[in-house]
Protein backbone atom coordinates (compact mmCIF):
# COMPACT_ATOMS: atom_id res chain seq x y z
CA UNK A 1 0.00 0.00 0.00
CA UNK A 2 1.38 3.21 -1.03
CA UNK A 3 1.99 6.40 1.67
CA UNK A 4 -1.21 8.44 2.17
CA UNK A 5 -0.49 11.67 0.63
CA UNK A 6 -3.08 14.60 1.14
CA UNK A 7 -4.65 15.21 -2.17
CA UNK A 8 -5.74 11.46 -2.00
CA UNK A 9 -7.08 11.95 0.92
CA UNK A 10 -8.63 15.06 0.36
CA UNK A 11 -10.49 13.68 -2.43
CA UNK A 12 -11.55 10.83 -0.23
CA UNK A 13 -12.99 13.21 2.89
CA UNK A 14 -14.85 14.78 -0.09
CA UNK A 15 -16.83 11.83 -0.72
CA UNK A 16 -16.49 10.41 2.08
CA UNK A 17 -17.15 12.48 4.51
CA UNK A 18 -20.75 12.73 3.09
CA UNK A 19 -20.93 8.90 3.24
CA UNK A 20 -19.33 6.98 5.32
CA UNK A 21 -21.01 4.86 7.37
CA UNK A 22 -21.72 0.84 7.12
CA UNK A 23 -21.17 1.03 3.47
CA UNK A 24 -18.08 3.28 3.21
CA UNK A 25 -16.69 5.26 0.76
CA UNK A 26 -20.03 5.24 -1.51
CA UNK A 27 -19.69 8.29 -3.48
CA UNK A 28 -16.32 6.61 -4.98
CA UNK A 29 -18.07 3.82 -6.46
CA UNK A 30 -17.34 4.44 -9.96
CA UNK A 31 -20.35 4.72 -12.29
CA UNK A 32 -18.82 4.77 -15.52
CA UNK A 33 -15.55 3.87 -17.07
CA UNK A 34 -13.72 6.71 -15.28
CA UNK A 35 -13.17 9.47 -17.44
CA UNK A 36 -12.46 12.84 -15.93
CA UNK A 37 -14.72 15.17 -14.68
CA UNK A 38 -14.25 17.46 -17.84
CA UNK A 39 -14.87 15.19 -19.98
CA UNK A 40 -18.52 14.63 -18.97
CA UNK A 41 -20.45 16.87 -21.35
CA UNK A 42 -24.75 17.32 -21.86
CA UNK A 43 -26.48 16.26 -23.28
CA UNK A 44 -24.89 12.46 -22.28
CA UNK A 45 -25.72 8.59 -22.48
CA UNK A 46 -23.11 6.88 -20.47
CA UNK A 47 -20.62 9.91 -21.80
CA UNK A 48 -21.72 9.62 -25.62
CA UNK A 49 -21.23 13.54 -27.24
CA UNK A 50 -23.70 15.35 -27.35
CA UNK A 51 -25.74 15.65 -30.48
CA UNK A 52 -24.99 18.38 -33.12
CA UNK A 53 -28.21 18.66 -35.34
CA UNK A 54 -30.97 21.15 -33.82
CA UNK A 55 -33.36 18.46 -33.64
CA UNK A 56 -31.52 15.35 -32.71
CA UNK A 57 -33.61 12.40 -33.79
CA UNK A 58 -30.29 10.03 -33.15
CA UNK A 59 -29.82 11.08 -29.67
CA UNK A 60 -29.28 8.52 -27.24
CA UNK A 61 -32.50 7.84 -25.51
CA UNK A 62 -31.37 7.96 -21.69
CA UNK A 63 -29.83 10.86 -20.29
CA UNK A 64 -28.13 10.62 -16.75
CA UNK A 65 -26.74 13.16 -14.75
CA UNK A 66 -22.79 13.26 -13.84
CA UNK A 67 -22.44 11.05 -11.04
CA UNK A 68 -25.61 8.30 -12.40
CA UNK A 69 -27.80 9.19 -9.73
CA UNK A 70 -30.38 10.53 -12.03
CA UNK A 71 -31.51 9.29 -15.24
CA UNK A 72 -34.96 10.19 -17.64
CA UNK A 73 -35.69 9.20 -21.19
CA UNK A 74 -36.87 12.14 -22.23
CA UNK A 75 -39.11 12.58 -25.37
CA UNK A 76 -37.69 15.04 -27.27
CA UNK A 77 -33.59 16.43 -27.25
CA UNK A 78 -32.89 19.77 -29.16
CA UNK A 79 -29.97 21.69 -29.11
CA UNK A 80 -30.40 24.73 -31.25
CA UNK A 81 -27.65 26.22 -32.95
CA UNK A 82 -29.65 29.84 -32.67
CA UNK A 83 -31.15 31.88 -30.57
CA UNK A 84 -33.82 32.49 -33.56
CA UNK A 85 -33.89 28.63 -33.43
CA UNK A 86 -34.14 28.27 -29.90
CA UNK A 87 -37.01 30.99 -30.28
CA UNK A 88 -38.75 29.14 -32.66
CA UNK A 89 -38.90 25.96 -30.79
CA UNK A 90 -40.09 27.49 -27.73
CA UNK A 91 -42.90 28.57 -29.69
CA UNK A 92 -43.90 25.86 -30.81
CA UNK A 93 -42.71 23.19 -28.51
CA UNK A 94 -45.34 21.69 -25.70
CA UNK A 95 -43.55 21.67 -22.21
CA UNK A 96 -42.52 20.03 -20.17
CA UNK A 97 -39.17 21.46 -21.52
CA UNK A 98 -35.62 21.52 -18.84
CA UNK A 99 -32.80 22.97 -19.66
CA UNK A 100 -29.47 20.42 -19.27
CA UNK A 101 -25.96 22.36 -19.01
CA UNK A 102 -23.26 19.72 -18.40
CA UNK A 103 -25.29 17.23 -16.37
CA UNK A 104 -22.67 17.72 -12.99
CA UNK A 105 -25.96 18.74 -10.31
CA UNK A 106 -26.38 16.42 -7.55
CA UNK A 107 -29.90 16.64 -7.57
CA UNK A 108 -33.23 15.79 -10.07
CA UNK A 109 -33.02 19.57 -11.83
CA UNK A 110 -32.76 17.98 -15.10
CA UNK A 111 -34.95 14.94 -15.74
CA UNK A 112 -38.23 15.40 -17.92
CA UNK A 113 -40.25 12.90 -19.79
CA UNK A 114 -40.71 16.18 -22.25
CA UNK A 115 -38.59 17.87 -24.20
CA UNK A 116 -34.73 18.07 -22.89
CA UNK A 117 -32.84 21.30 -24.12
CA UNK A 118 -28.80 21.66 -24.64
CA UNK A 119 -27.19 25.37 -24.98
CA UNK A 120 -24.45 23.27 -25.86
CA UNK A 121 -24.21 24.87 -29.39
CA UNK A 122 -24.83 28.68 -28.00
CA UNK A 123 -21.15 29.13 -26.47
CA UNK A 124 -18.16 31.06 -26.82
CA UNK A 125 -17.18 34.43 -25.96
CA UNK A 126 -19.81 37.76 -27.55
CA UNK A 127 -17.68 40.38 -26.66
CA UNK A 128 -15.47 42.00 -24.17
CA UNK A 129 -14.09 44.92 -22.50
CA UNK A 130 -11.46 46.03 -20.19
CA UNK A 131 -10.94 49.69 -18.35
CA UNK A 132 -8.63 50.74 -15.16
CA UNK A 133 -7.65 47.11 -14.55
CA UNK A 134 -11.55 45.79 -15.05
CA UNK A 135 -13.25 44.21 -17.51
CA UNK A 136 -16.87 42.80 -18.54
CA UNK A 137 -17.58 39.59 -21.14
CA UNK A 138 -20.17 38.23 -22.15
CA UNK A 139 -20.62 34.77 -23.00
CA UNK A 140 -23.05 32.09 -24.63
CA UNK A 141 -24.83 30.55 -21.69
CA UNK A 142 -23.53 27.20 -22.97
CA UNK A 143 -19.99 27.42 -22.53
CA UNK A 144 -18.05 25.43 -20.07
CA UNK A 145 -16.17 27.36 -17.52
CA UNK A 146 -13.05 25.85 -18.24
CA UNK A 147 -13.66 26.76 -22.00
CA UNK A 148 -14.26 30.44 -20.64
CA UNK A 149 -11.37 30.55 -18.53
CA UNK A 150 -9.42 29.79 -21.74
CA UNK A 151 -11.23 32.33 -24.07
CA UNK A 152 -11.12 34.91 -21.38
CA UNK A 153 -7.61 34.07 -20.82
CA UNK A 154 -6.61 34.54 -24.71
CA UNK A 155 -7.71 38.31 -24.34
CA UNK A 156 -5.39 38.33 -21.06
CA UNK A 157 -8.90 38.16 -18.76
CA UNK A 158 -9.66 36.08 -16.26
CA UNK A 159 -12.66 35.20 -13.63
CA UNK A 160 -12.52 36.08 -10.20
CA UNK A 161 -13.17 32.79 -9.00
CA UNK A 162 -13.86 29.51 -9.75
CA UNK A 163 -15.78 26.21 -8.33
CA UNK A 164 -13.80 22.89 -7.75
CA UNK A 165 -14.67 21.84 -11.26
CA UNK A 166 -15.07 23.59 -14.25
CA UNK A 167 -16.81 21.46 -16.12
CA UNK A 168 -20.23 23.07 -15.82
CA UNK A 169 -21.88 25.20 -18.47
CA UNK A 170 -22.27 29.46 -17.49
CA UNK A 171 -25.89 28.39 -17.32
CA UNK A 172 -26.18 25.61 -15.35
CA UNK A 173 -23.33 27.49 -12.34
CA UNK A 174 -25.97 30.44 -12.64
CA UNK A 175 -28.89 28.26 -12.74
CA UNK A 176 -27.59 26.74 -9.10
CA UNK A 177 -25.68 29.31 -7.40
CA UNK A 178 -22.17 27.77 -8.27
CA UNK A 179 -19.70 28.84 -6.19
CA UNK A 180 -15.97 28.33 -5.05
CA UNK A 181 -14.12 29.33 -2.24
CA UNK A 182 -13.33 32.52 0.08
CA UNK A 183 -14.60 35.14 2.44
CA UNK A 184 -14.11 38.00 -0.28
CA UNK A 185 -15.95 36.42 -3.19
CA UNK A 186 -19.60 35.46 -3.62
CA UNK A 187 -20.87 32.97 -5.72
CA UNK A 188 -20.37 32.95 -9.22
CA UNK A 189 -23.61 34.29 -9.68
CA UNK A 190 -22.98 37.49 -8.18
CA UNK A 191 -20.57 38.23 -10.96
CA UNK A 192 -23.07 38.92 -13.34
CA UNK A 193 -23.22 42.11 -15.03
CA UNK A 194 -26.73 40.91 -17.59
CA UNK A 195 -28.22 38.28 -19.10
CA UNK A 196 -30.63 37.25 -21.96
CA UNK A 197 -33.48 35.20 -21.10
CA UNK A 198 -35.78 32.96 -23.65
CA UNK A 199 -39.61 32.80 -22.22
CA UNK A 200 -41.57 30.15 -22.94
CA UNK A 201 -43.55 32.58 -25.83
CA UNK A 202 -39.86 32.71 -27.24
CA UNK A 203 -39.22 37.04 -26.26
CA UNK A 204 -35.74 37.71 -25.02
CA UNK A 205 -35.61 40.12 -22.64
CA UNK A 206 -32.36 41.74 -21.41
CA UNK A 207 -32.32 41.87 -17.79
CA UNK A 208 -29.39 44.28 -15.76
CA UNK A 209 -29.63 45.66 -12.36
CA UNK A 210 -31.03 48.82 -14.40
CA UNK A 211 -33.32 47.11 -16.42
CA UNK A 212 -35.98 44.52 -15.49
CA UNK A 213 -34.03 43.96 -12.15
CA UNK A 214 -36.98 42.09 -10.40
CA UNK A 215 -36.20 39.55 -13.42
CA UNK A 216 -33.02 40.00 -13.06
CA UNK A 217 -32.72 38.76 -9.38
CA UNK A 218 -34.79 35.94 -10.43
CA UNK A 219 -33.06 34.56 -12.81
CA UNK A 220 -29.47 34.60 -11.75
CA UNK A 221 -30.35 31.59 -9.48
CA UNK A 222 -33.32 30.08 -11.07
CA UNK A 223 -32.91 26.50 -10.68
CA UNK A 224 -33.54 26.44 -14.89
CA UNK A 225 -37.26 27.28 -13.65
CA UNK A 226 -37.67 30.70 -15.66
CA UNK A 227 -36.77 30.46 -18.77
CA UNK A 228 -33.70 29.90 -20.99
CA UNK A 229 -30.61 31.82 -20.31
CA UNK A 230 -28.76 32.26 -23.54
CA UNK A 231 -26.47 34.83 -22.62
CA UNK A 232 -24.78 36.15 -19.64
CA UNK A 233 -22.30 39.29 -19.04
CA UNK A 234 -19.86 38.82 -16.56
CA UNK A 235 -17.76 41.07 -14.40
CA UNK A 236 -13.93 39.97 -15.46
CA UNK A 237 -10.47 40.74 -14.42
CA UNK A 238 -6.86 40.85 -15.87
CA UNK A 239 -5.11 37.65 -16.28
CA UNK A 240 -3.73 36.72 -12.68
CA UNK A 241 -1.69 33.94 -10.82
CA UNK A 242 -2.09 32.31 -7.56
CA UNK A 243 0.26 30.01 -5.71
CA UNK A 244 -1.71 27.37 -3.83
CA UNK A 245 -0.07 26.22 -1.02
CA UNK A 246 -1.05 22.87 1.25
CA UNK A 247 -0.65 20.94 4.12
CA UNK A 248 -1.78 18.91 6.54
CA UNK A 249 -1.95 19.01 10.44
CA UNK A 250 -4.20 17.68 13.25
CA UNK A 251 -7.72 18.87 13.06
CA UNK A 252 -8.16 20.37 15.98
CA UNK A 253 -5.10 22.83 15.83
CA UNK A 254 -6.69 23.96 11.99
CA UNK A 255 -9.71 24.70 13.41
CA UNK A 256 -8.18 26.83 15.82
CA UNK A 257 -6.14 28.67 13.00
CA UNK A 258 -9.42 28.47 10.58
CA UNK A 259 -10.66 32.29 11.06
CA UNK A 260 -6.98 33.54 11.06
CA UNK A 261 -5.75 31.80 7.99
CA UNK A 262 -9.12 32.86 6.49
CA UNK A 263 -8.58 36.85 7.64
CA UNK A 264 -4.72 36.03 6.10
CA UNK A 265 -4.80 34.32 2.50
CA UNK A 266 -7.12 35.35 -0.45
CA UNK A 267 -8.47 31.57 -0.05
CA UNK A 268 -8.26 29.50 2.73
CA UNK A 269 -9.99 25.85 2.61
CA UNK A 270 -10.08 23.03 5.26
CA UNK A 271 -10.60 19.46 4.90
CA UNK A 272 -11.35 16.99 7.47
CA UNK A 273 -9.77 13.63 6.90
CA UNK A 274 -11.68 11.21 8.54
CA UNK A 275 -9.84 8.08 10.63
CA UNK A 276 -6.97 9.91 10.41
CA UNK A 277 -6.86 13.44 13.19
CA UNK A 278 -5.77 15.41 10.53
CA UNK A 279 -7.07 17.99 8.11
CA UNK A 280 -5.59 19.36 5.35
CA UNK A 281 -5.92 23.27 4.61
CA UNK A 282 -5.28 24.64 0.90
CA UNK A 283 -4.76 28.26 0.48
CA UNK A 284 -4.72 30.55 -2.41
CA UNK A 285 -2.65 33.68 -2.66
CA UNK A 286 -2.42 36.23 -5.40
CA UNK A 287 1.82 36.28 -6.52
CA UNK A 288 2.81 38.16 -9.43
CA UNK A 289 1.72 37.41 -13.24
CA UNK A 290 4.69 34.82 -14.89
CA UNK A 291 5.62 32.11 -11.96
CA UNK A 292 5.19 29.04 -13.05
CA UNK A 293 5.85 25.93 -10.51
CA UNK A 294 3.65 22.79 -10.59
CA UNK A 295 4.05 19.27 -8.84
CA UNK A 296 2.51 16.41 -9.55
CA UNK A 297 -0.57 14.50 -7.49
CA UNK A 298 -1.09 10.93 -7.55
CA UNK A 299 -4.90 10.89 -5.84
CA UNK A 300 -6.10 8.00 -7.73
CA UNK A 301 -3.61 6.02 -6.27
CA UNK A 302 -4.10 7.04 -2.89
CA UNK A 303 -7.76 7.04 -2.99
CA UNK A 304 -7.69 3.27 -4.24
CA UNK A 305 -5.62 2.55 -1.09
CA UNK A 306 -8.22 3.99 1.17
CA UNK A 307 -10.55 2.14 -0.35
CA UNK A 308 -9.19 -0.54 0.04
CA UNK A 309 -8.85 0.16 4.14
CA UNK A 310 -12.53 0.69 3.98
CA UNK A 311 -13.18 -2.93 2.47
CA UNK A 312 -10.50 -4.09 4.33
CA UNK A 313 -11.33 -2.58 7.94
CA UNK A 314 -14.53 -1.28 7.30
CA UNK A 315 -16.18 -3.27 9.89
CA UNK A 316 -13.32 -2.48 12.38
CA UNK A 317 -13.62 1.08 12.99
CA UNK A 318 -11.03 1.39 15.51
CA UNK A 319 -8.57 -0.63 13.56
CA UNK A 320 -9.38 1.57 10.35
CA UNK A 321 -8.37 4.47 12.41
CA UNK A 322 -5.28 2.84 13.84
CA UNK A 323 -4.14 2.12 10.35
CA UNK A 324 -5.01 5.25 8.85
CA UNK A 325 -3.18 7.37 11.26
CA UNK A 326 0.05 5.50 10.45
CA UNK A 327 -0.19 5.78 7.25
CA UNK A 328 -0.73 9.43 6.61
CA UNK A 329 2.14 11.05 6.47
CA UNK A 330 1.48 14.94 8.10
CA UNK A 331 4.46 16.01 6.74
CA UNK A 332 3.76 16.48 2.84
CA UNK A 333 3.39 19.99 1.42
CA UNK A 334 2.54 21.35 -1.92
CA UNK A 335 3.50 24.22 -3.37
CA UNK A 336 1.95 25.25 -6.86
CA UNK A 337 2.34 28.27 -8.90
CA UNK A 338 0.51 29.36 -11.67
CA UNK A 339 -2.28 31.09 -14.18
CA UNK A 340 -5.34 31.03 -11.37
CA UNK A 341 -7.82 28.93 -13.68
CA UNK A 342 -5.67 26.29 -13.54
CA UNK A 343 -5.11 26.12 -9.97
CA UNK A 344 -8.46 27.06 -8.70
CA UNK A 345 -10.60 23.91 -10.38
CA UNK A 346 -9.29 20.49 -10.16
CA UNK A 347 -10.51 16.97 -12.05
CA UNK A 348 -12.46 14.60 -10.12
CA UNK A 349 -12.49 11.39 -12.08
CA UNK A 350 -13.74 9.58 -9.51
CA UNK A 351 -17.52 9.61 -9.16
CA UNK A 352 -19.70 10.78 -6.26
CA UNK A 353 -22.61 11.98 -4.82
CA UNK A 354 -22.87 14.96 -2.41
CA UNK A 355 -24.68 17.67 -0.92
CA UNK A 356 -24.27 20.62 0.56
CA UNK A 357 -25.05 22.58 3.65
CA UNK A 358 -24.17 25.60 5.43
CA UNK A 359 -23.97 27.04 8.61
CA UNK A 360 -22.86 30.76 9.63
CA UNK A 361 -19.20 30.86 10.58
CA UNK A 362 -19.69 31.90 13.87
CA UNK A 363 -22.02 28.61 14.91
CA UNK A 364 -19.25 26.17 13.17
CA UNK A 365 -17.59 24.44 15.37
C1 LIG B 1 -17.44 16.88 -9.15
C2 LIG B 1 -18.33 18.07 -8.88
C3 LIG B 1 -17.80 19.15 -8.20
C4 LIG B 1 -18.62 20.26 -7.92
N1 LIG B 1 -18.06 21.32 -7.27
C5 LIG B 1 -18.83 22.37 -6.96
C6 LIG B 1 -18.28 23.49 -6.26
O1 LIG B 1 -17.09 23.54 -5.97
N2 LIG B 1 -19.11 24.51 -5.93
C7 LIG B 1 -20.44 24.48 -6.24
O2 LIG B 1 -21.15 25.42 -5.90
N3 LIG B 1 -20.98 23.45 -6.94
C8 LIG B 1 -20.22 22.41 -7.29
N4 LIG B 1 -20.76 21.37 -8.01
C9 LIG B 1 -22.16 21.46 -8.42
C10 LIG B 1 -22.29 22.09 -9.84
O3 LIG B 1 -21.54 23.28 -9.93
C11 LIG B 1 -23.76 22.46 -10.09
O4 LIG B 1 -24.53 21.33 -9.98
C12 LIG B 1 -23.98 23.10 -11.48
O5 LIG B 1 -25.33 23.44 -11.61
C13 LIG B 1 -23.63 22.19 -12.60
O6 LIG B 1 -23.69 22.90 -13.82
P1 LIG B 1 -24.19 22.15 -15.13
O7 LIG B 1 -23.80 22.99 -16.30
O8 LIG B 1 -23.72 20.75 -15.10
O9 LIG B 1 -25.77 22.24 -14.93
P2 LIG B 1 -26.87 21.06 -14.97
O10 LIG B 1 -26.60 20.14 -13.83
O11 LIG B 1 -26.93 20.46 -16.31
O12 LIG B 1 -28.16 21.92 -14.69
C14 LIG B 1 -28.28 22.62 -13.48
C15 LIG B 1 -29.49 23.56 -13.53
O13 LIG B 1 -29.26 24.57 -14.49
C16 LIG B 1 -30.37 24.67 -15.36
N5 LIG B 1 -29.91 25.15 -16.66
C17 LIG B 1 -28.94 24.62 -17.44
N6 LIG B 1 -28.81 25.34 -18.55
C18 LIG B 1 -29.70 26.33 -18.47
C19 LIG B 1 -30.07 27.41 -19.34
N7 LIG B 1 -29.46 27.63 -20.51
N8 LIG B 1 -31.03 28.26 -18.93
C20 LIG B 1 -31.68 28.07 -17.76
N9 LIG B 1 -31.38 27.07 -16.91
C21 LIG B 1 -30.41 26.22 -17.28
C22 LIG B 1 -30.92 23.26 -15.41
O14 LIG B 1 -32.28 23.22 -15.83
C23 LIG B 1 -30.77 22.88 -13.94
O15 LIG B 1 -31.85 23.40 -13.20
C24 LIG B 1 -19.98 20.26 -8.32
C25 LIG B 1 -20.51 19.17 -9.03
C26 LIG B 1 -19.68 18.09 -9.31
C27 LIG B 1 -20.24 16.92 -10.07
Amino acid sequence: MSRLSRRNLLHSALAGGLSLGPAGLVGAQRTDGGSATGASIAPNSAGSPPPSAATAPTAPSQWRNWSGIHTCRPATWHVPGTVDELAELMRRTPGPIRCVGAGHSFTALVPTPGTLLSLDRLSGLRSHSTKDGRGDATLGAGTRLQVTSRLLDAQGLGLYNLPDIDAQTLAGAMATATHGTGVDFGALHTDLLGLSLMTPRGQLPQCSPDKLPEVFAAAQVSLGALGVLTEGTLRVRPRYHLQRRVWLAKTQDLLDQAPALAAKHRQFELYLLPFTGYGAAITHDEVPVGQVQRSSAADEDVLRDLRRLRDWLGRWPALRRWVAQRAIDPNQTEAMTDVSWKLLSTQRPTRFNETEGHVPRERAA
